[in-house]
């Protein structure tokens, strides 16, 4: 039984008045099971317990379940939920306690938040730096989800209905650092919709009986936009002393980059593309420099030394870029050990992440070459000590930062079973806290040592100097065309300036590298004229990072693409958008993301043509956005609190727009592939 809080709530009247208009629902379920791997689990909901009341105490409101046939009479499961200081806010608090079974808590649905939807509520969800998807409601089952995402940024999630009643959701105190997913579900009842998060504890012999979720969160209705959602947020998380360290930071040599390349293969294919660019233009350059290391990709971990070419010569290209101020970072994977290298058994398996079945999961991400890849558990002694080496040696070289991929997007999120690990089955914050050690000792062996990873590492947010985010590209991760789904930087709406940002997947000639370590006979045999065919998708793919307010990415530059008429416009794009985004870093890096205005500009269809570096032939397809804004906008205050739009025009002709924002409104076009800063004051 889900409580109908608006019809049984006695509570103080502002709840009862907030919930009686909205009749929202909430609810829990938890997953219960013995701390041995391969366990058989029971599932307890709400609607199982044997009562239900709701109690005023203190000026909360505390609903209680007592009674279960599995874990006994006494088994009580608390949810409180006290009024906050911002109006229309409710925090909220889970507990157990009596559980007379021999099970323990492995995950806990709480809050499961159901409130009122029409049919054309939004959803925002919590992947990656956010999104916002546009459910075709009828065509989704009561009870289906949505939206599923594992919790590696910001922890909040919204039902949207513009200036109409919307409801948030979020966790806070540490939960940062924990394992959990957010859920989105069409409601079980007709016009309903769910939003639930889904927790993973320890097992421990102390929270067995009894135990809390050990933080918090707030439930909160509200009106407006994703923004509005992302500002109730950020007024919490500004507040918090990890923020409050990683804003404080001096980020002068990431501050001091205006376009990153992200070229793969060896020192004569990636660095002269670079040193011309930097050469062309004036301006600072970095290069995050993938398939150095002896190993085909995705294969071998973490054994990626020696360069292929030799450490001699890679050395030499590593000083002689940086001597030219060109900011180098060589790619690692932090968290993969592969169980086909003969260290496995003595090293890496004894580190890897035990799943609740038992295994040690492999995952083979490259498509052509086998391996089985696994994610070493945040307490292992061997990965941190290779790592650690490997990150001392590449420091040798000269090196100003490393990359270590996954840690930000994978690994918090995760559970962990092993007995033999010295932590309590399940999830909590092994993970975290075991790679937030990696990365401080890494910087502690090396210091000065800038340290990157991917996504929106908010668990990391002080730890690390740097992230790649490439889902401002969704459609390559399989993200629908618009207006069903679309990307939105809520993690730069609360975080831009605690960390540097940057990524996109475009590709001036629109073919992804090929490591010659690959079997030769996969490589695509015949390339075509991808700009023409697909004309807009580079354009695009690379300015909306930066219109988010993310350092400028193109993905395997190379020499053919300085002089190539073919890519004439797509390259003058590049260069002015790194010089406009270097010129305009007081809003751009330093500034606060603040509330979109309202663009009026034309739309058009904008194909994308997706294929990653894996993609066979057959398997690439089209992305086709009927109606997509041509000029993308954001708006900003820079720390001495100038406003300003920044606009970008991604199409090949020109596009006029109105721009309208509080107390301020400008009209005006701008040319093909171009930029503006527009002055809000
Ligand atoms: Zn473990």
């Amino acid at each position: 039984m889900r409580l109908r809080m608006a019809l049984t709530v006695t509570a103080s009247a502002m709840i009862q008045t907030a919930l009686l208009s909205a009749e929202p629902e909430v609810g829990f379920a938890l997953y219960m099971t013995t701390p041995a791997t391969n366990a058989p689990e029971s599932k307890v909901v709400a609607e199982q317990m044997m009562t239900r009341t709701v109690d005023e105490k203190d000026g909360k409101t505390c609903i209680v379940w007592r009674g279960h046939p599995v874990c006994g009479d006494n088994f009580t499961v608390t949810a409180t939920l006290a009024p906050t200081s911002e109006k229309d806010g409710w925090a909220y608090e889970f507990a157990y306690s009596g559980n007379e079974s021999e099970l323990g808590v492995r995950l806990i649905d709480f809050p499961v938040l159901t409130v009122p939807r029409t049919d054309k509520t939004e959803i925002f969800y919590p992947q990656m730096c956010g999104q916002v998807r546009r459910p075709k409601w009828a065509e989704v089952k009561p009870g289906a989800n949505v939206a599923v995402a594992a919790m590696n940024g910001i922890h909040f999630m919204a039902a949207l209905n513009g200036m109409d009643e919307s409801w948030y959701v979020d966790q806070r105190g540490d939960a940062r650092l924990r394992s959990s997913r957010s859920i989105v579900r069409n409601g079980e009842k007709p016009r309903t919709v769910t939003m639930l998060f889904r927790y993973a504890p320890q097992l421990t012999a102390e929270n067995r009986e009894s135990g809390a979720m050990p933080f918090g969160g707030t439930i909160r209705r509200f009106r407006g936009d994703w923004f509005a959602a992302a500002e109730i947020y950020r007024r919490w998380a500004w507040e918090q002393p990890w923020a409050k360290a990683a804003f404080a930071r001096p980020q002068k040599e990431m501050r001091n980059i205006a376009i990153w390349f992200w070229n793969r293969g060896g020192s004569d294919d990636v660095a002269p593309p670079v040193e011309r660019f930097a050469e062309l233009t004036g301006l600072p350059v970095a290069l995050d420099w993938y398939w150095w290391h002896k190993i085909p990709y995705d294969v071998g971990y973490p054994f990626f030394w020696p360069p292929r070419e030799g450490a001699e010569k890679f050395e030499a290209t590593v000083r002689r870029l940086v001597a030219k101020g060109i900011f180098v970072q060589p790619y690692t994977n932090g968290i993969s050990w592969d169980q086909a290298d003969p260290t496995w058994d003595g090293e890496g398996s004894l580190d890897a992440v035990v799943e609740k079945d038992g295994t040690k999961k492999g995952c083979q991400y490259n498509a052509y070459v086998p391996s089985a890849l696994s994610v070493m558990c945040g307490t292992a002694p061997h990965f941190h000590a290779r790592m650690r080496e490997l990150m001392k040696t590449l420091r040798g070289c000269g090196l100003p930062g490393v990359y270590m991929d996954q840690v930000g997007g994978c690994c918090v999120v995760r559970s962990c079973w092993s007995p033999s690990h010295p932590h309590a089955p399940g999830g909590g914050t092994t993970m975290a806290d075991g790679y937030r050690r990696l990365f401080r000792d890494i910087k502690a062996d090396n210091p000065g040592l800038l340290v990157s990873t991917e996504d929106t590492p908010e668990a990391f947010l002080d730890v690390v100097d740097s992230a790649i985010n490439l889902w401002q590209n969704g459609e390559r991760f399989g993200m629908p065309a618009q207006p069903e789904a679309e990307t939105v930087p809520a993690f730069m709406a609360v975080y831009h300036g605690a960390l540097a940002m940057y990524g996109s997947y475009a590709v001036i000639d629109g073919i992804p590298p090929f490591d010659p370590m690959w079997p030769e006979e996969d490589r695509w045999p015949n390339e075509k004229p991808w700009e023409e065919l697909y004309p807009d998708q580079y354009a695009l793919e690379f300015a909306r990072g930066v219109a988010m307010g993310m350092q400028p990415m193109v993905h395997q530059l190379r020499m053919s693409h300085f002089d190539d008429p073919r890519y004439a416009a797509n390259f003058k794009f590049t260069v002015d958008t790194a010089k406009f985004y270097y010129a305009n870093r007081d809003f751009l890096y330093d500034g606060t993301m603040c509330a979109p205005c309202t663009l009026t500009c034309a739309r058009q269809p904008v194909e994308l043509f997706i294929r990653g570096i894996y993609t066979k032939l057959e398997k690439a397809r089209v992305v086709r956005h009927p109606s997509h804004a041509t000029i993308l906008h954001s708006v900003w205050r820079a720390k001495d609190g100038r406003k300003a739009a920044v606009l970008v025009n991604w199409t090949k002709d020109e596009q006029p727009y109105v721009l309208e924002c509080e107390c301020f409104k400008s009209s005006g076009s701008l040319a093909p592939l171009s930029w503006k800063l527009e002055d809000l004051q």
